[in-house]
């Protein structure tokens, strides 16, 4: 890499390729593309020829150990190994989710990759993309303006306005707004009741876009919704309220997968934006079965640790849909595991095999899930930043290999696909042997069983406590009938624990289950842990300051 190009400089020189020549290398011909200007496209699955007949290639799902501020790089990563994968000449495809604003503003930053692993156009995808985000949005806030306005004409369903659980959503991160007090202003203007916010990439619509595989499906699961409870604790959908159709039709391009590319013009499927933190953390079931369809090698990456978004993954998506992931990566960093091991964040530049050694263990846990829990072969990429020493890298692959997991160096942010060769290698090898994956906990379990199997094999914690309201809503959600529903829980991702400053691997702890709501739309619970929040707010310096365009429409300072 040249040192001190942005990110940005890097895209802005890349030559795309047209979408439609991109699109061509996979089997996908120009009638099945719907433009969005010359590099992004909508695919119509409907229109590529043969599509159903053609067999599934094979799945990697990219994972990482916990995250820390000082990087870990599972998207670069995942677009490397696409990109590499590429270069032995193998016909691969990337799929991602779409990056929601509150991140490219906030701290993280964008979700295009990073270095030479990118996919483009970056400012397109990161910002408005093809609009699948407000979509998202629009639909979720016109159920709430319906909630609000039946209550208004009389509300004769009868709702509750203390127990409405549907909240707004807005793709920012705007603390002010998680907790508010809406309709003020006297008769004219609403009925006064408390309401919150949440950020658009946690709202069960986002959810059901990912998890629906036709229109139809789509609006079965919109109806499905539960947006609130009557006084005598019945639940009140958005069925009840007539408002599924309206919010199917504005989401109805939104379904289609995006495909872009990366800078060396792999195939990307770029589609849905859930967080794994506090949602299900993984892109569309639609894009995942069509980039499988039409590569032989399919990388995706799921959000987060193992615990959160490869969890969800397995948990959720395969079993729902059948996907049998072949293999998986875990993306793990020096710098990383450093902060682990005790070292500072400044300090990460810095050799100190102690540190690395003490925060080692966080990477074999995440290893563990993927090889004992869910039964899937491993490789660690260990993701080479430019400030690891070489006693360091060795140190690390060394220990891996001591602990049963192979571990490749991965410089795909400095050289593009060429850095990822060793590890696309290893990782179509694993695919080789049969894989069979097994689930965290069963759908037959009672709830508290489930969550309690998922904190200690997946966690490795001790068990679980129930407050007294979580207590109440899963006596309440058992009696409804959605016992039987897969969990999905919302979780700090810093930790493995329900407490982001026990890092490494803790063990002994205990996970507070502080409520449980049912997504019956989307077709699973979600369990809120410690004070998770699902309104993010900005850092004290957001990376906002920095974004700017000038005269000829050049954006700078997206990373
Ligand atoms: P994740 O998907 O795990 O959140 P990303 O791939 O988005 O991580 O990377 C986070 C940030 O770290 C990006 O800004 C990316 O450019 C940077 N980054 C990733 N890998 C490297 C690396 N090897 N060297 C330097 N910076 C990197
Ligand atoms: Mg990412």
């Amino acid at each position: 890499r040249q040192m001190g190009k942005s990110d940005e400089e890097i895209a802005r020189e890349a030559g795309m390729l047209p979408i439609e020549e991109v699109a061509a290398k996979i089997g996908i011909g120009r009638q099945a593309l719907e433009l969005y200007g010359d590099y992004k496209a909508k695919i119509r699955e409907d229109r590529i020829e043969g599509l159903a007949g053609r067999r599934d290639g094979k799945l990697i799902l990219v994972t990482a150990i916990s995250p820390t501020p000082a990087g870990e790089g599972k998207t670069t990563v995942a677009i490397g190994l696409g990109d590499a994968l590429q270069r032995l000449g193998l016909k691969s495809a990337i799929v991602l989710r779409e990056p929601s604003l509150g991140p490219v503003f906030g701290r993280k930053g964008g979700a295009c990759g990073g270095g030479y692993a990118q996919v483009v156009p970056m400012e397109e995808i990161n910002l408005h993309f093809t609009g699948d985000i407000h979509a998202v949005g629009a639909a979720n806030n016109l159920l709430a303006a319906m909630i609000d306005n039946h209550i208004y004409f009389g509300n004769p369903l009868g709702i509750d306005p203390r127990r409405i659980t549907w909240k707004r959503a807005v793709d920012i991160n705007d603390r002010q707004l998680r907790s508010i007090v809406a309709g003020l202003g006297g008769n004219a203007n609403g009925v006064p009741r408390e309401d919150g916010f949440q950020i658009t990439a946690a709202s069960e619509v986002m959810a059901i876009l990912c998890l629906s595989e036709n229109l139809a499906e789509m609006k079965e699961r919109l109806k499905n919704i539960i947006v609130g409870y009557t006084r005598d604790g019945r639940p009140v959908t958005c069925g009840d309220l007539k408002a599924h159709g309206a919010m199917a039709a504005l989401l109805k391009d939104a379904l289609k997968p995006n495909l872009v590319q990366t800078l060396e013009h792999t195939p990307a499927f770029v589609h849905g934006g859930p967080f794994a933190n506090i949602a299900h953390g993984c892109s569309s079931i639609k894009a995942a079965r069509l980039a499988l369809k039409c590569a032989d090698y399919v990388v995706t990456e799921a959000g987060f640790g193992s615990d959160l978004g490869a969890e969800k993954f397995f948990d959720i998506n395969c079993r729902l849909f059948g996907l049998k992931p072949a293999a998986a990566v875990v993306v793990a960093t020096v710098r990383a595991l450093k902060m682990h091991g005790g070292a500072a964040l400044e300090d990460v530049g810095k050799e100190n095999l102690d540190a690395l050694a003490k925060g080692f263990p966080n990477l074999s846990k995440h290893v563990e899930n993927m090889q004992k829990v869910f039964g899937l072969p491993a490789v660690v990429a260990i993701n080479r930043f430019p400030s690891d020493s070489e006693a360091e890298l060795d140190w690390l692959a060394k220990k891996c290999e001591e602990t049963g997991v192979k571990a490749v160096r991965c410089e795909v942010w400095a050289k593009g696909g060429a850095g990822g060769e060793a590890l696309a290698r290893e990782a179509v090898k694993l695919a080789e042997r049969e894989s069979r994956l097994s689930y965290a906990y069963d759908l037959e379990d009672p709830i508290p069983v489930k969550i309690e199997k998922l904190v200690r094999r997946v966690y490795g914690g001790k068990g679980i406590e129930i407050t007294a309201q979580a207590e109440k809503a899963i006596e309440k959600l058992e009696r409804m009938g959605c016992g039987n529903l897969p969990i999905c829980v919302a979780k700090t991702p810093y930790s493995l624990s329900d407490d982001p400053k026990k890092l490494g691997r803790p063990a002994d702890f205990t996970v507070t289950v502080r409520d449980v709501k049912c997504s019956a739309g989307a077709g699973f619970l979600v369990v809120f842990t410690g004070d998770v929040q699902t309104m993010p707010g900005l850092p004290k310096k957001p990376a906002a300051e920095s974004i700017d365009v000038d005269g000829e429409g050049r954006i700078s300072g997206l990373f």
